[in-house]
């Protein structure tokens, strides 16, 4: 593959990212999918997916784990909903993540991505040891499918990230790094979190935001389109550069319709001109 294929964020039925229409008509090669229900992950519907990205010429980097009863309207309903840590859903959030490593499978993808929630930063809190058996479970799963697990960044800290992934202690669990999520969450700087973390990052979103105050539910500011925020892309880039990352450079933009696909064209239009400059 060559270094650092432009990606989108997609999703084919329900989920949250751009459709394989928009990635066709985008000329864009490689994507990260965002899980289908249940239903859809049928062998038949696997099999009719497999084929339409196939078909396309499109490559599936990452599948993105979620599940029926996240939301992400505020800090504190994410810390509740989101991922492996509310301990009343893990088990049953557990069985259906080993479903979707094997629908990753199905269509030939050998990386599982995933908000696995608000780690705790203290690591005598009681949920921290039962999260982190979650995740090895979750690796071990992985494994067995040929898989990496794919954390996403932006609700801990650079630090608190590596301890955990020291914790866990499993060869195959690795990083999606979102600059973005950074700044939203209000965690951390972007660009020395990435050096800090940079060895484990095997995929990236590349999603801008900037700080802004007043936006209420905890947030610490607001996604912008690519390169309109305080991410500095040409200096993520570079660093992605200096980390020795050549992985899809996927663009993720949470918002939907005619202004989402406009900001997508944009992004890819900045990063391949970005890729140019800096991979020369
Ligand atoms: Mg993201």
């Amino acid at each position: 593959m060559e270094k650092w294929p432009i990606g989108i964020f997609t999703s084919v039925g329900a989920g949250l990212g751009a459709g394989l229409d928009t990635v066709k008509s985008l000329g864009v090669h490689t994507v990260q999918l965002h899980t289908p229900h249940g239903p859809d992950r049928a062998p038949d519907r696997v099999a009719q997916f497999r084929k339409q990205f196939e078909d396309a010429g499109v490559l599936v980097t990452v599948v993105f784990a979620g599940f029926e009863g996240e939301s992400y309207a505020d800090i504190p309903t994410v810390q509740k909903t989101v991922g492996l840590v509310p301990a009343d859903l893990r088990a049953e959030r557990l069985e259906e993540t080993r479903a979707i490593s094997d629908f990753a499978k199905a269509m030939g993808c050998d990386a599982l991505g995933m908000h696995i929630g608000f780690v705790p930063e203290d690591t005598s809190d009681p949920n921290y040891a039962p999260v982190i058996r979650a995740a090895q479970e979750v690796c071990d799963y992985c494994k067995t499918n040929g898989q990496r697990f794919h954390l996403e960044t932006g609700q801990e800290k650079a630090d608190v990230l590596l301890s955990f992934f020291n914790d866990v202690g499993r060869d195959n669990l690795a990083i999606n790094f979102d600059p973005a999520n950074l700044i939203l969450y209000g965690t951390d700087e972007p660009i020395p979190a990435l050096r800090e973390v940079g060895r484990y990052v095997k995929s990236v979103h590349c999603k801008d935001a900037k700080r802004q105050a007043g936006v209420g539910g905890g947030w610490a500011g607001v996604e912008t389109p690519l390169g309109q925020g305080e991410v500095n892309m040409p200096l993520f880039l570079q660093t992605l550069k200096d980390l020795g990352y050549v992985g899809p450079l996927t663009i993720e933009r949470e918002i939907s319709g005619e202004q989402q696909k406009k900001d997508i064209a944009e992004a890819i239009a900045l990063l391949q001109r970005l890729r140019g400059e800096i991979l020369g």
